[in-house]
């Protein structure tokens, strides 16, 4: 796993921030903002200074999950001009749409309209110092997010996918649109993976071994399974990530360990 640090062959030209990693998906639903937030806390648990971009528009949840649900962000004005000022949950700056007041919303999120709105998130937030900057991606391959991810300075990204999923060929297209515009796939996380009954006992609902076949065939590491665990939606809906709530659990423990590698 170690491969990721050195995968990162694109300097971050945000100042501040050290590594920008994109958390993306073929398709909505599979768990990408799950993903983005576990990870983003379980870095923070290891002591990074992490932001977290919700740049999904499409459905800004990383608020509700971080316990930010009526939150508003302030615009300060600075030197460089006028900033968005994060704000914080559990030690992570958090940025997202959702953050927005309802004037500052914009109405319709076509394309044009959603690269500048995530380039202005990238560039026009008060980060500070950052070892990463997470953006949590809107889900898809379209045109819009082909503009984001080749004009954002993304220095690796990684896709999430379920086990249903990984014989679609939306997967294979994320993975092909980041090497386009030559940012690194660090890797594929497979999220509901297996599931662990109150026996302890594991069961593979949708089947094993697609992720490993897929990451094989892309030539791109899996970095981890994640379990399917209903205590990952009870924290999205309280506001706390299973990674602080439980941070010893098996499914936190997956989270902390592809954390390690990045
Ligand atoms: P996406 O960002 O891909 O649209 P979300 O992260 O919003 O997906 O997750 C979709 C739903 O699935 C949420 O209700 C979330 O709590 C749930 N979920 C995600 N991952 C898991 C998991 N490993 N176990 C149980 N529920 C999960």
């Amino acid at each position: 796993l170690s491969w990721c640090k050195k995968a990162y062959i694109q300097p971050c030209t945000i100042p501040g921030v050290k590594t920008t990693l994109a958390i993306s998906s073929g398709k909505g639903g599979v768990g990408k903002s799950t993903t983005a937030v576990n990870l983003a806390t379980a870095l923070r648990l290891a002591g990074a200074k992490v932001g977290l971009l919700d740049a999904d528009v499409y459905g800004p949840n990383v608020p509700q999950m971080l316990g930010l649900g009526k939150s508003e962000v302030e615009i300060i004005d600075t030197p460089e001009g006028q900033r968005f000022l994060p704000l914080s949950a559990y030690g992570i700056k958090v940025m997202s749409v959702g953050l927005l007041a309802e004037p500052n919303r914009p109405l319709a999120w076509r394309g044009p309209i959603l690269h500048k709105i995530i380039t202005q998130f990238i560039h026009e937030v008060q980060w500070g110092e950052l070892d990463y900057l997470l953006i949590d991606l809107p889900p898809g391959t379209g045109d819009a997010q082909i503009t984001i991810v080749q004009e954002s300075p993304i220095c690796g990204a990684i896709v999430v996918t379920t086990p249903q999923q990984v014989a679609i060929s939306d997967v294979r297209r994320s993975v092909y649109m980041f090497r386009q515009v030559g940012v690194p796939v660090l890797g594929i996380i497979e999220n509901m993976s297996y599931f662990i009954n109150s026996n302890g006992e594991q069961t593979s609902i949708f089947g094993t071994g697609g992720g490993q076949k897929l990451a094989d065939e892309l030539k791109a590491p899996l970095l981890g399974e994640i379990p399917i665990d209903p205590r990952i939606c009870s924290g999205g809906d309280t506001g706390k990530p299973l990674t602080l709530a439980d941070p010893n659990s098996t499914t936190s423990q997956a989270f902390v360990q592809i954390a390690a590698a990045l």
